[in-house]
């Protein structure tokens, strides 16, 4: 049997009620590693490069098997930039390669650049006009419920390509459900975590191209744009990011 795992903390209170949001992270695992899953998701919330939380929920479910849907695991290529100018640039090609329009990705960047501080979820915009479809504002949409079917295997061959931890494979798997669902085109990312400037562009017809600098060092403000086709059904969409069961299977 499995078990979904989900951590959010926040510092100040709830996050949503006068706290301010830390961390979040989720897992599908076994049995046998349900305990020591539960307290490594409490000493992250507590390293947090955001701050130490104070507020910190942990859900734990049992989760049906015929509930389970499986997507691929996207391949994994790498852009080296210097400088957040650069890393922009490379971000902006990608997305173009994809399938996006140039007015749907220069919409793209003025949103996730008027944004003053992190949203929870990502905004979904039409990968044509530009438009804003989720209406979630500052939420955004938020995608849940997926993780990588062997951890193991998938550890030992992302170290290898120099893509290892669990930040990277939470990136991975989040993307990987992302480019997989009816209606995405591309997403664009980079993180709120003020020491990791790095991002991606992600695609089903590319894969994952990390964007090595994509922001400026401490900056505690990240973002997260689906991209997807005009005439996409929304709240199917939404639907299967959130509530979907998915683990992703390497190639
Ligand atoms: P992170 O890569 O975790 O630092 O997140 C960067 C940004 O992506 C956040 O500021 C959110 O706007 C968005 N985000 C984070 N997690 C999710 C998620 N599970 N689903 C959708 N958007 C997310």
């Amino acid at each position: 049997m499995l078990y979904s795992v989900k951590m959010r903390s926040s510092l100040g209170g709830v996050h949503g009620e006068g706290g301010r949001h830390i961390s979040g992270a989720e897992r599908i695992v076994s049995e046998e590693k349900l305990d020591e899953e539960i307290l490594s998701m409490v000493h992250r919330a507590k390293e947090h490069d955001r701050g130490e939380a104070d507020f910190i929920q942990v859900k734990v479910e049992k989760v049906k098997p015929s509930d389970i849907s499986y997507c691929p695991l996207i391949d994994f290529y790498q852009i080296d930039t210097k400088t957040k100018e650069e890393g922009r640039k490379a971000a902006k090609q990608e997305l173009l390669r994809s399938g996006v329009s140039l007015t749907a990705v220069e919409k793209g960047f003025f949103l996730l650049d008027s944004l003053t501080d992190s949203m929870r979820g990502a905004m979904v915009l039409d990968a044509v006009t530009g438009e804003r479809l989720d209406g979630r504002d500052c939420r955004g949409v938020r995608c849940s419920n997926m993780d990588i079917e062997d951890a193991v295997s998938y550890e030992r061959e992302m170290t290898a390509a120099g893509h290892g931890g669990d930040h990277a494979r939470e990136a991975m798997v989040l993307a990987s459900k992302v480019a997989n669902a009816k209606g995405t085109v591309a997403e664009l990312c980079w993180s709120d975590d003020p020491h990791y400037v790095t991002g991606y562009v992600g695609s089903k017809r590319f894969g994952y191209g990390r964007i090595m600098v994509m922001k400026d060092y401490g900056d505690p403000v990240g973002g997260r744009i689906f991209f997807v086709t005009p005439g996409t059904d929304m709240e199917a969409y939404e639907n299967y990011l959130q509530n979907q069961v998915v683990l992703v299977r390497m190639k």
